[in-house]
């Protein structure tokens, strides 16, 4: 996590900056500020792209967006279980999918909240696909649930 001054009119404010990265570390995105959405998803397709239990999902606006770095490849796919449109970043190196657009949130970007590592995203508020959890994991009483 990093602080970098920014000048609004005229005083001075510190912004926090977070870098997402990929496993191979050439593809990068730096966003400023604290996810507006951070979920976990248990979906079939979530399960699927990460090879683990659940995908973190943490949604940003995408004007938060500072920089991004590498080179990545993209594919398209319709996410039926939530009946939208996704399009996939992913490094072309590594393979590590680090960012993604939905067709339901224009505003959002999400981006794999695994892929901040050690920069304290924080912890989610949210469980998605909450129906489709693996019998072996649980999430705190405090967090929304939605079993779709
Ligand atoms: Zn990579
Ligand atoms: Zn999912």
């Amino acid at each position: 996590m990093q602080t970098s001054p920014r000048q609004d009119s005229e005083e001075i404010v510190s912004v926090f900056h977070r870098t997402a990265r990929c496993a191979c570390g050439s593809a990068s995105i730096t966003v400023e500020g604290d996810p507006k959405v951070h979920a976990v998803c248990h979906c079939t397709n979530c399960k699927r792209r990460t090879g683990s239990a659940f995908g973190i999902s943490a949604y940003f606006f995408r004007e938060s967006i500072v920089a991004t770095s590498g080179q990545m490849k993209v594919y398209a796919f319709h996410h039926a279980a939530q009946n939208h449109d996704q399009e996939r970043h992913f490094c072309a190196s590594c393979g590590t999918t680090l960012f993604w657009y939905i067709s339901t949130q224009p505003k959002l970007i999400g981006i794999a909240g695994g892929c901040f590592a050690d920069e304290n995203l924080g912890e989610p508020t949210m469980s998605v696909s909450h129906g489709k959890k693996s019998g072996w994991v649980a999430v705190p009483d405090s967090w929304k649930t939605i079993q779709e």
